[in-house]
């Protein structure tokens, strides 16, 4: 089964639970547009690359579509479809007035240089501008793009279209970004993680925790967990992970990365692992941060966490998430866990359209409280309806969408 159709299944377990027309149902399950463009690139050395990029417009019924962008040598469309229809769920759940939509190219891009990148960039947007707009679609970053890809991208679509900063978010602070950004998804890992172990009755101090991947959500969620008060026990990237019992410091990892190409690769202070032992650690909390699917139905039975926050988009599959939901694992899913990011994505964008400079201070305080309302809502859902968070956030999150594909009229 591809993957489209295997996250399919959670929306479908959902919709069964709603009193939703067939044709209703249709329209919210599959994708309103689907764009694949052909990239040729030259390369430093003069070589030609014909890359091939993707956009998924998802659902648009809630406002303007969002969904990062993704550089990485697994995109495919099925995966781009698959992050798409995520996008609009996770915007529903968090109540923010936008759609779901997702883009990637296939590439590596670590072995890419600045210039590759910002060539493959511009000829992306080339392809695509017609079809994006901060009232049509509004890219932010993923795996392999930053500010910088989000910097270019602004300034291509301005020269179809006239400068709009608005058309893309992620952008570099003092170049129409927003602070805290950057932070935002892991920061929304660690308050929702904190708030879920509040509801279970559990204390911060002394929880052991497991993050896998130390890019820019894995960091950031280790950071703001280990300064209040939890103890990360493990991290990794995709060169190893690394394993301390009383605790590793996070702030000496992330100086090590910084000094070391950003990656952990040799670092010392922790016992070498593997990525799958990391995933089977004797902890209380394991947060998969880096690529999807790395749960299956083979290793989830050796997984011993009881909470798994889902930092990583789809980062457990189907079967095994049924496992777990036996095995008595409370999993918080990728559609409420990671929102920080959309969400302070949105006060950038709020902040573009009106010319108005947000402060840190303003930006983490709407971002603790509308992530506050969301883990709630979900969370009593979950208890009245006597389903799992997923399948509650979910509910919440499809609802949203069809009243508001209701109310405008579907024909
Ligand atoms: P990133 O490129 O900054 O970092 C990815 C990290 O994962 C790196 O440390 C990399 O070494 C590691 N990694 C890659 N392949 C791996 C593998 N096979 N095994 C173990 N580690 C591996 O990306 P990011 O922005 O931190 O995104 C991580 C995840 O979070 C993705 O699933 C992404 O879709 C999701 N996400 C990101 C944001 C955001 O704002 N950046 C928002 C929502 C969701």
């Amino acid at each position: 089964m591809n993957s489209f159709a295997a996250s399919q299944q959670y929306f479908n377990r959902a919709a069964d639970k709603l009193d939703l027309s067939p044709a209703l149902r249709k329209v919210l399950s599959l994708p309103n547009r689907e764009v694949t463009v052909q990239i040729p690139i030259e390369m430093d050395n003069g070589r030609i690359e014909v890359l091939t990029g993707y956009r998924v417009q998802h659902n648009r019924a809630r406002g303007p579509m969002k969904g990062g962008l993704r550089y990485h040598p697994q995109v495919d469309i099925d995966e781009v479809r698959t992050l798409a229809a995520l996008m609009t769920w996770k915007t529903a759940v968090v109540n923010i007035p936008y759609g779901g939509a997702k883009g990637g190219v296939t590439v590596d891009a670590r072995s890419l240089s600045k210039r590759e990148k910002e060539r493959i960039t511009r000829k992306f947007i080339d392809e695509i501008h017609m079809v994006i707009g901060p009232d049509i679609d509004i890219p932010a970053p993923d795996m392999g793009t930053g500010h910088e890809e989000m910097a270019w991208i602004m300034s291509q679509y301005s020269k179809y279209h006239g400068f709009n900063p608005g058309v893309v978010t992620g952008k570099p602070v003092e170049h129409y970004g927003i602070p805290g950004r950057e932070e935002a998804t892991g920061r929304g890992v660690g308050i929702l993680t904190f708030k879920l172990l509040s509801r279970m009755g559990k204390k911060i101090a002394g929880t052991t925790i497991a993050i896998q991947g130390f890019g820019n959500v894995g960091s950031h969620t280790a950071k703001f967990l280990a300064e209040g008060d939890a103890k990360i026990v493990a991290i990794s990237d995709h060169t190893g992970a690394y394993y301390r019992k009383n605790g590793i410091d996070v702030m000496d990892a992330l100086r090590y990365a910084r000094e070391h190409n950003g990656l952990l690769l040799g670092y010392d202070k922790g016992e070498a692992l593997t990525n799958e032992a990391l995933l089977e650690l004797p902890v209380d909390v394991l947060i998969p941060a880096a690529i999807g699917g790395v749960i299956t139905a083979e290793n989830a039975p050796r997984i011993k966490a009881k909470m798994i926050i889902e930092a990583a988009n789809d980062p457990i599959r189907f079967e095994a998430d049924a496992l777990l939901e036996a095995a008595g694992v409370t999993i918080l899913p990728d559609v409420l866990a990671n929102s920080g990011g959309v969400t302070v994505s949105y006060f950038e964008w709020a902040q573009n359209r009106q010319f108005y400079k947000w402060s840190l201070d303003r930006v983490r305080q709407e971002l603790d409280r509308l992530l506050g309302t969301a883990f709630e809502e979900v969370w009593e859902r979950s208890q009245q309806a006597k389903v799992s968070l997923r399948t509650s956030a979910f509910m919440i999150a499809i609802e949203r969408v069809a009243r508001a594909t209701t109310l405008a009229g579907l024909t």
